[in-house]
Formats: C-alpha cells, sequence, structure tokens
C-alpha cells in the first residue's frame, strides 16, 4: 500500500521520529477507534465535535442529523480536520516531567463531500453498525426512507494524513534513573462488562451469538476482570 503525501501541512515538528505516512498504520488506528473528533472553523469560532466514523479504503465516512452544523459546514467544501486517538497506556517518569501517555492517533486534514445516492447511502449506515457490532446488520430493522432523508452522511479522502504513535518506557534525564520513584507503564486497554438486556425484551430471549462475540472480543486476557 502505498503510504499517504506527507505535506508542509502533515509534517510532524515535535517528536518527528513518531510520524508515520503508512496507510496500514493510519487504517489500523482509524479502523480500531470507535470515535473521531471533527474539527470545522465556524464563523470566527474553531469547533471540535465528537462523532463516529467509519473507513472503506481510502474515504472515510461520517454520518448524523441532516441538521447537524458539522456535518452542514464540512458539506460546503470548507476545510476539515478529522482527528482519531487511541490511549494504550500512561507513562510514569521519575520527573513529573517526563510523564507522558502511550498512544496511537491520526490527524487527517482535507474536504468532504455528500453522498446522496441511496444504495451508497445505506451501504455506509450498514459499514457504521457492522463497525459498531460485526453481524449486527442482519439483526436490525433497515432504515426507513424517512430516517434516510433525515441521516446526512460524508465521505471524507485518506489523503493528506499522519500518524503519531507512542510506545514504550518513560524517557527520564540520565541523571533522574538513580531517583527511587517507581516508573513504568500501566497498559490501558477498551474493556467490555457482560451485556445489560433492556428491560423492555421479552423476558428469558436468548443472548444473541454476535453479541456474545463482542462482548468476547472486548474481554480482558485470561479471564481478568
Ligand atoms: C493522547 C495524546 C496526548 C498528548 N499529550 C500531549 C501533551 O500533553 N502535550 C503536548 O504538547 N503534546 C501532547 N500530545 C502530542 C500532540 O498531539 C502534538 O503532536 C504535539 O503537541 C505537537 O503539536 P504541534 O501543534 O506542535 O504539532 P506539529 O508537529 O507542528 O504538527 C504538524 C502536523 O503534524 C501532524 N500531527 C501533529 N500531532 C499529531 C498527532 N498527535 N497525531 C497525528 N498527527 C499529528 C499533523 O498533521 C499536524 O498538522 C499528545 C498526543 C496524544 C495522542
Amino acid at each position: 500500500m502505498e503510504a499517504v503525501r506527507a505535506t508542509e501541512r502533515t509534517q510532524l515538528r515535535r517528536l518527528p521520529k513518531r510520524a508515520t505516512y503508512q496507510r496500514e498504520t493510519i487504517y489500523s488506528i482509524l479502523d480500531e477507534a470507535l470515535v473521531c473528533h471533527v474539527g470545522f472553523a465556524y464563523w470566527d469560532q474553531p469547533y471540535v465535535i465528537p462523532t463516529l466514523h467509519v473507513r472503506d479504503g481510502d474515504r472515510l465516512y461520517l454520518h448524523g442529523s441532516a441538521a447537524s452544523r458539522m456535518l452542514n459546514t464540512a458539506a460546503t467544501q470548507l476545510p476539515v480536520c478529522v482527528t482519531v486517538t487511541l490511549i494504550d497506556g500512561l507513562v510514569l517518569a521519575r520527573s513529573a516531567f517526563h510523564h507522558s501517555v502511550n498512544y496511537r492517533s491520526v490527524v487527517i486534514l482535507g474536504n468532504a463531500a455528500r453522498v446522496d445516492d441511496r444504495e451508497a447511502k445505506l451501504g455506509v449506515l450498514r459499514a457504521l453498525v457492522e463497525k459498531i457490532a460485526p453481524g449486527r446488520w442482519a439483526h436490525t430493522r433497515t432504515p426507513t426512507d424517512k430516517e434516510l432523508a433525515a441521516t446526512m452522511v460524508l465521505q471524507f479522502p485518506i489523503e493528506e494524513a499522519s500518524a503519531k504513535v507512542r510506545t514504550g518506557q518513560p524517557m527520564d534525564d540520565e541523571a533522574d534513573y538513580a531517583l527511587p520513584h517507581w516508573a513504568g507503564v500501566i497498559p490501558l486497554r477498551l474493556a467490555a462488562s457482560a451485556p445489560i438486556v433492556d428491560p423492555r425484551m421479552p423476558s428469558g430471549t436468548a443472548t444473541p451469538e454476535h453479541v456474545l462475540a463482542l462482548t468476547k472480543s472486548f474481554a480482558l486476557p485470561n479471564g481478568q476482570r
């Protein structure tokens, strides 16, 4: 896979050794993250709005209410910045100064375009549902025409983008390694608890396989709680 083009705007200046422009890395971060943040300027005020996203090939898709300010602003071809962050650990250094977090993040710059074709729109909504819960689309009522009309879908090219990744132990100053303060990493991950059934489900309804599989995919290793 070809790397995305690194531009003047996406060239990391702070700790550039943590940068990558490889699509594999950028895509894996986008695919693992459940939430992105969309930044845009509205009149003189910048906004950064959290929302769901899904990637298909070299495009990122966003959806929401047709009345959404974020989507309507982005749909006018104004420049947008989409950011995704995964937190992998807390990094405790000997010095207060070198405390940090391990992370994988992506920044994408560009312009969005509306997806209005009915089938294409349905395809994106399906991909969004399947991203949240693989196998779920077949277990849901499909959107009505009214729901589709109330939903805006945007596509966003993944062309001008960067990823930044921090891994490993704290980077203390050499002299500080003699200090007695505990130093190391506390790994973090997203974990699921047991599913809580909606009380309006008929009593005794069995938990479907895809729900159990989804819960299991977020389980901690070795049955940890
Ligand atoms: C969870 C998390 C916590 C962080 N905490 C801090 C903190 O407390 N203090 C701090 O100074 N920095 C922190 N960072 C790093 C921060 O995101 C910036 O990379 C850093 O502050 C440099 O910003 P800058 O505007 O000087 O970037 P520049 O290097 O000038 O940015 C130039 C270009 O590099 C790319 N870029 C910059 N940062 C990122 C990124 N994180 N991911 C992907 N592409 C990027 C963008 O395309 C940007 O346009 C954190 C990052 C993460 C993910």
